[in-house]
């Protein structure tokens, strides 16, 4: 028997009521029998009954109390009132409260089942339609809640590319109400440069799968995100019911799909790729793009029959800022220079850090030579404006070093490698400056590449020479002191003067055991000399700023002097103007060690550097040294050498002593007497000699003096 439902029997006639249920379980259904409306209350309150056969009139809670009941309860039965009540209003009562059908007593036994059999289908079927109706909103609230809270952007464009859907995380990645952008074309929302071919994504052939794209939008505060689209066209076929969807309107196909936002995972991908082919500390592009540009440049170049420079530039010097002021410093300096030289190059040149202080520049479509020579120039101008460095004003110069192409080099190769030689040709012409590559210059020096590495064995070798070059004092015409320069007898390139090799050994580090060995050399010839009975009052000696760098500098040069018993003030030592500049604590305190001992501290090479006033009365010095750049501008005794007197009235009201560099006439000695500064070291009287020709000078000079014989 197929089930017939839960029938609840209300009547307040006990046997009318018994009678009903003796027909209906007679006919199968299952009843549950109230005496009276009183009855049925609790009942309908405990339990679900599918049908209730109502009478109207009874004493206490009538029918019509009794639908009332289950109206506001929200029951959900079928009720069927049987009655012997005829009014018209009391019957339309029970109609309005919900009753399905009436019947009137007595009832045709007939008429009563044929009555419930329709109102119990009646209610099944209800209750099926419920039952599919909830699980239709419940998958339907089901996909709404994952489309509405994807990550993703879902959305639907129309075939002119409007959007006719978009899900709620539009709102939260775009920045715009989803809402209000429907019917606005996405082409409103993609970046310019992502414009080309999208009107071909927007227009999917049917047979497409489904394509992706990324695709840059616009958010509403003007920022711009990353998205990775995929698009599927929309299949109007019968199969995935889309079609009905469309049905009556007529924009009927398009295309849907999901858009990623990608932005932070393109961020961090440029992140990476700017990382691998910048400088992290100038943030320049790295030789490994630069390189890739040249290539590029070079194909353009052969394609449209260019020219284009490459520069090659090393900072001088700029060891000296690392060694005595430290890497931190030394990297704000980098910074500070980069900034400079990226403020003198157009856009469309690359300018590289290729590694420590050296850059390359790369000028594409260059007329000639005299366009790279401004840029040069315009480089210079920049850096000689001093830099201010956490309180500290620093200064720099570079060497420039200009290939151009195709005359130099049509590869990068040998570009790079030639604007190189050019560079190191300017360093060795005492750096500051700029030079056009010339094959010349090829044969002028020697490899650097390969000095260096030879420069590593020199020293067991005892490649190294001291020559002396003597200072004569104008006042008693002999010779106050000499000037030990180091010389190398390369096995292959023969002998090596200082400019050969000196940056090379400055930059390696090699120029600390090398400068050491010059210090105890210059002491060991001192004590053969006067073993021999040859007095040397005064014995000056190169230092490097590298050497002056290391901790146990002034330590080391004391415990030699003790070694060999050498008085202190038998020793000079020469540093650098440049030095002086970058004065920390350190260097001070080392130098002030060292001319406690008893030691001469000279400053070299003064006046090419920038160094004021204030900073030579901070060191303890002893000797200027005027560089034979302002020597060479005297002309005669009588034109003013302004530089010169300058220099002499500063090392007058310091108190220091005076020596004259690079003397090589008369006129000059002349002049420096006549202004006060009395001693010279310079060709006039001698290049730099072997050991033994100076002691052959001292002796000579025990008949006349040195002054006497050079006038003669
Ligand atoms: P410096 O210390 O200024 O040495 C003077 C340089 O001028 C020497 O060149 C000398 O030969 C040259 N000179 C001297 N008189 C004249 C002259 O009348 N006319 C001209 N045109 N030149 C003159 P040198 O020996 O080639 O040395 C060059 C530089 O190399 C030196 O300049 C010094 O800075 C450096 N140097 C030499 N020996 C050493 C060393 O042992 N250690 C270090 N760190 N540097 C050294
Ligand atoms: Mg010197
Ligand atoms: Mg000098």
């Amino acid at each position: 028997m197929n089930n017939t439902g839960n029938l609840l029997l209300v009547d307040d006639e006990l046997n009318l009521l018994l009678s009903m249920e003796e027909l209906l379980n007679l006919h199968g259904y299952n009843t549950t029998a109230a005496h009276g409306g009183v009855a049925a209350l609790p009942l309908l309150d405990s339990q679900h009954f599918d049908l209730v056969i109502l009478d109207l009139n009874m004493p206490g809670v009538t029918g019509h109390d009794v639908l009332r009941h289950i109206k506001e309860n929200q029951y959900n039965v079928t009720v069927i009132v049987v009655s012997g009540e005829t009014s018209f209003e009391a019957v339309s009562e029970a109609l309005k409260l919900g009753a399905y059908d009436y019947l009137r007593k007595p009832y045709a036994p007939d008429g009563l089942l044929t009555t419930i059999r329709n109102a119990v289908s009646k209610s099944q079927l209800e209750a099926q339609n419920k039952v599919i109706q909830d699980k239709l909103s419940d998958s339907e609230r089901l996909h709404r809640y994952i489309v509405e809270h994807s990550p993703d952007m879902i959305y639907m464009l129309d075939e002119q590319g409007c959007f006719t859907y978009l899900n709620d995380r539009t709102t939260v990645l775009l920045g715009y109400d989803a809402e209000n952008l429907i019917g606005t074309p996405i082409t409103k929302l993609v970046h310019k440069d992502d414009l080309e071919g999208i009107d071909e994504l927007l227009h999917l052939d049917s047979s497409t799968d489904f394509i992706s794209k990324v695709l840059r939008l616009k958010t509403s505060d003007g920022l711009i995100r990353f998205f990775d689209f995929e698009l599927s066209p929309i299949q109007l076929n019968s199969n995935n019911g889309i079609a009905t969807l469309f049905s009556g309107q007529q924009r009927s196909s398009g295309v849907f799909g999901v858009a990623r936002d990608i932005t932070a995972r393109v961020k961090a991908e440029e992140t990476i790729n700017f990382q691998a082919y910048h400088d992290l500390l100038t943030n320049l592009p790295n030789r490994g793009l630069f390189e890739d540009r040249i290539d590029m440049v070079i194909a353009q170049a052969k394609r449209n029959d260019q020219k284009f420079g490459l520069m090659f530039l090393d900072l001088d010097r700029f060891k000296l800022v690392n060694d005595t002021l430290g890497h931190t410093l030394g990297d704000l300096m980098l910074q500070a220079i980069a900034q400079r030289l990226q403020s003198c190059v157009r856009e469309g040149d690359t300018l590289a850090r290729f590694g420590g202080d050296e850059f390359t520049l790369l000028l594409p479509q260059l007329h000639g030579e005299d366009d790279a020579i401004l840029v040069a120039e315009k480089i210079r101008a920049a850096l000689k404006k001093p830099f201010s460095i956490e309180g500290h004003e620093l200064y720099t110069s570079v060497s420039i070093g200009i290939a151009l192409y195709p005359q130099d080099g049509t590869n990068l190769r040998e570009l790079i490698a030639h604007a190189d030689t050019a560079m190191y040709a300017i360093k060795q012409r005492g750096k500051d400056g700029y030079q056009l590559y010339q094959s010349e210059l090829d044969n002028s020096s020697p490899d650097r590449i390969v000095l260096e590495h030879d420069l590593r064995r020199a020293l067991d070798g005892e490649e190294f020479a001291l020559q002396y070059q003597p200072q004569v004092d104008l006042i008693t015409g002999k010779m106050s002191g000499i000037e030990a320069l180091i010389r190398w007898d390369h096995p292959k390139q023969g002998r090596l003067m200082p400019m050969d090799f000196i940056d090379i050994a400055e930059q390696s580090g090699m120029v600390v055991p090398i400068g050491k060995w010059v210090i105890e050399k210059a002491i060991q010839d001192w004590v053969v000399w006067k073993n021999e009975g040859i007095h040397i009052s005064r014995v000056a000696v190169n230092i490097s700023s590298l050497q002056i760098s290391q901790p146990t500098f002034a330590d080391e040069i004391i415990e030699l002097l003790d070694c060999y018993s050498m008085p202190a003030h038998y020793l000079e030592i020469e540093i650098t103007e440049s030095l002086l500049m970058a004065d920390t604590t350190q260097v001070v305190e080392k130098l002030r060690k060292l001319s406690d001992h008893g030691i001469g501290i000279a400053i070299d090479d003064f006046g090419t550097g920038y160094s004021s006033l204030s900073y030579l009365q901070k060191f303890p010095l002893r000797t200027l040294k005027i560089d034979r750049t302002f020597i060479e501008e005297i002309e005669n005794k009588d034109v003013d050498a302004y530089l010169v007197n300058a220099i002499v009235s500063i090392a007058k009201g310091l108190n220091l002593e005076l020596v004259a560099e690079g003397v090589e006439n008369w006129a000059q000695l002349e002049y420096l007497r006549s202004r006060g500064c009395d001693k010279v070291q310079g060709y006039l009287f001698s290049k730099a000699v072997d050991a033994d020709e100076i002691e052959r000078i001292v002796r000579a000079e025990a008949n006349s003096s040195y002054l006497e014989k050079a006038e003669a």
